[in-house]
């Protein structure tokens, strides 16, 4: 009996049309968890380094993480992972929404999809009855779109879609898979799948999920359910009004935006605007969202209702969450109302909210800089806004510049020449970034742009705040029911840390210490998604309900699996290992491993050398961020420094980890 897992994955081989249900081994559930982990260990078993994104012999996995469809609150992630056509390397976004655990109840883990269907289609899950569909009458429909159809032509109204738009379909580097008010967004997924030929997954399952010991699983949760009416009624103070509470960034509950608008980047990455937050801004940005937003919703078994319904006159309800709120109004330099209407546009396109607007206003930058030309930009309308609706079109098009654009920016301003990278300044591993430039270098963060590899900062950071409050008392405030910390050392850390003077950016948190958080931060988030967990939850806001305390107890008494903190770290540590191994082998190395130039103004090339000496020693990586066979050898990945041997990459790296 398999408990939380259904311990079965679905096997589809799009260019033979075959479909196969095929039961898992429990082992690597002890070992690698769910969803991500065993994404990992699929990804580095079956796709070796020399397959490429749009190789049919790519995957591409949506998985169910370990605890979705149990009664675990906010426990609705679907890990899609593939290899990126942006990147080549591993991919590996979450949506939230219904889907994962709408598939757990259809009796499978993962959905395994291999090879490219000749034709258009999209795979039908209901429980056990699994068909591949025609979807040539859904070409160039959009992402929720393409749900609504698909739900109609099947006369099953509880249907969960994840579906690709035009961009997907035209294998736009930044294209995403919706699926009700969420997306898997960042790394071009949407283009692996519209490359296989597969338009959509729709799933509807009525079975059970088994829990090993009810009873105290569900006591588990009666817990978290507690301590979430807790933390809402007790937003911490002195931070901005988004991270106070709980869920992932409430834009469509808060509509101060004063700390966005005037601390992140407008245009292409490129102005600041302090002052932009007036009254008479937030008066009017207050009302265009009160307009338009119909109602407050949240994902599969979640209180907290951080999606929000919006319906524009003239246009289709869309729903929305999060920061894409102000991506586009922000690079175009215009007003809430155009962001909020091309989102709708954009939505059901399927791109990545935050690579594209970035892409548009490279374009329009390159344009007024004579690098792109009138040629190039024929029929441009002379209105920004009109400019970055037409550039939208073309990009998820591919047509004229777009098909160049569609690369994203680092490859387009590669085909561009002419100086065009320069332009491209807002890159991390191919990957645009959040367009934040700021003043001094930030060692935690450094560390967590530098070596993640889940691509987005958001997916990254959490748990520690990012400022030190200002005054003692203050701190001393907030460490008193700070239970989540692993060790009791991060109060102390976070007790001596000052705005100003011999405690501040950029020595202090100490490089031990910045290892020591990064570290947390990256391990609660791998955690996250191997068992299917909203970070907003868990590891991205301060003072979570889910933490490293807990978590193990959920797993045991959910999965069966005897687990402790210990083992729990070490099974992370374990999978996030694996995910650096697919992308060492697929030729990633320290020279990647690097913020924006211009992140920071003030830069500290020492500190920052021997902060990311010392991180790579702290995980047991060598000079290189290669994983030593030493650190393989103990969390049992021999198979991977075997590989690592016979490919000459542990021999091809100097030194071990030493430091
Ligand atoms: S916290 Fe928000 S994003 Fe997360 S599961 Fe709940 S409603 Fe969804």
């Amino acid at each position: 009996m398999r408990y939380a897992e259904t311990g079965f994955n679905l096997e589809i081989d799009l260019s033979r049309g075959n479909i196969e249900r095929v039961e898992t081994d429990p082992r690597d559930t002890e070992l690698y968890l769910g969803g991500l982990g065993t994404n990992a260990k699929i990804i580095w078993d079956r796709v070796p380094p020399e397959v490429e994104a749009f190789s049919p012999d790519n995957l591409l996995i949506f998985a169910a993480g370990l605890l979705c469809g149990t009664p675990a609150t906010g426990c609705n992630r679907t890990i899609v992972s593939t290899i990126s056509p942006q990147t080549n390397l591993m991919a590996f976004s979450m949506m939230g929404g219904f889907w994962a655990p709408e598939l757990k109840l259809a009796g499978y883990d993962k959905v395994i999809f291999r090879g490219k269907s000749p034709n258009l289609v999209y795979l039908w899950i209901n429980n056990d009855k699994v068909e591949i569909r025609d979807a040539s009458h859904l070409q160039g429909k959009g992402g929720i779109e393409t749900g609504e159809l698909i739900r109609q032509e099947l006369k099953e109204p509880r249907a969960q879609v994840a579906a690709i738009g035009l961009a997907g379909e035209n294998r736009v580097y930044f294209a995403s898979i919706e699926q009700g008010h969420s997306s898997a967004s960042r790394g071009g997924i949407g283009a692996v799948m519209g490359d296989k030929g597969l338009k959509a997954i729709a799933v509807r399952g009525t079975g059970d999920v088994y829990i090993a010991q009810p009873d105290e699983f569900l006591e588990l949760c009666d817990e978290v359910l507690e301590y979430i009416k807790v933390r809402e009624e007790k937003p911490i103070p002195g931070v901005m009004p988004i991270l106070a509470g709980l869920g992932s960034p409430q834009e469509m509950k808060i509509h101060d935006e004063k700390w966005h608008t005037e601390s992140f980047m407008w245009g292409n990455s490129r102005h600041r605007r302090r002052d932009f937050w007036t009254e008479e801004v937030e008066e009017a940005w207050t009302a265009t969202m009160e307009n338009v937003q119909t109602r407050l919703i949240s994902c599969y078994n979640c209180p907290l209702k951080c999606a929000a319904t919006i319906s524009i006159p003239g246009l289709p309800t869309y729903m929305m969450k999060c920061f894409s709120k102000l991506t586009y109004t922000m690079a175009a330099m215009s007003d809430l109302d155009f962001g909020l209407r091309i989102s709708q546009l954009a939505t059901e396109y399927g791109v990545d909210a935050f690579s594209t607007p970035q892409v548009m206003a490279f374009a329009l930058e390159l344009y007024e800089n004579g690098i792109l030309t009138d040629d190039d930009m024929s029929g441009l309308p002379s209105t920004n806004e009109e400019r970055f609706f037409w550039l939208l079109d073309r990009i998820v098009r591919r047509e004229g510049i777009g098909d160049v654009l569609a690369n994203g920016t680092y490859w387009a301003a590669k085909e561009i020449g002419k100086g065009a990278e320069e332009y491209a300044h807002n890159n991390i591993k191919k990957h645009e970034q959040l367009p934040l430039k700021l003043s001094m270098l930030n060692p935690i963060y450094f560390l967590m742009y530098s070596t993640g590899e889940k691509i987005s900062i958001t997916q990254m950071e959490g748990q520690f705040p990012q400022m030190p409050f200002p005054t003692r008392e203050e701190r001393e405030e907030f460490v008193k029911d700070w239970f989540q910390v692993p060790d009791e050392k991060f109060k102390q850390y976070l007790l001596d840390w000052e705005l100003r003077g011999e405690n501040s950016f950029p020595y202090y948190p100490t490089v031990q210490m910045c290892c020591d958080i990064v570290d947390w931060q990256e391990r609660m988030h791998y955690i996250d998604d191997a068992l299917g967990m909203c970070a907003g939850l868990s590891s991205f806001p301060l003072k979570p309900p889910y933490h490293i305390h807990n978590f193990p107890k959920f797993i045991s008494s959910g999965v069966g699996i005897d687990m402790d903190e210990a083992k729990l770290t070490q099974a992370a540590k374990r999978y996030r290992t694996l995910v650096r191994a697919i992308n060492i082998r697929r030729g990633m190395r320290r020279k990647d491993e690097k913020p924006p130039e211009n992140h920071w103004k003030k830069r500290f090339p020492e500190l920052e050398k021997e902060l990311l000496d010392t991180y790579y020693f702290f995980k047991g990586w060598n000079k290189e961020g290669i994983p030593t066979k030493e650190s393989l050898h103990e969390l049992g990945l021999d198979y991977v420094s075997e590989d690592f041997i016979q490919r000459g990459i542990l021999e091809a790296s100097l030194e071990t980890a030493q430091k």
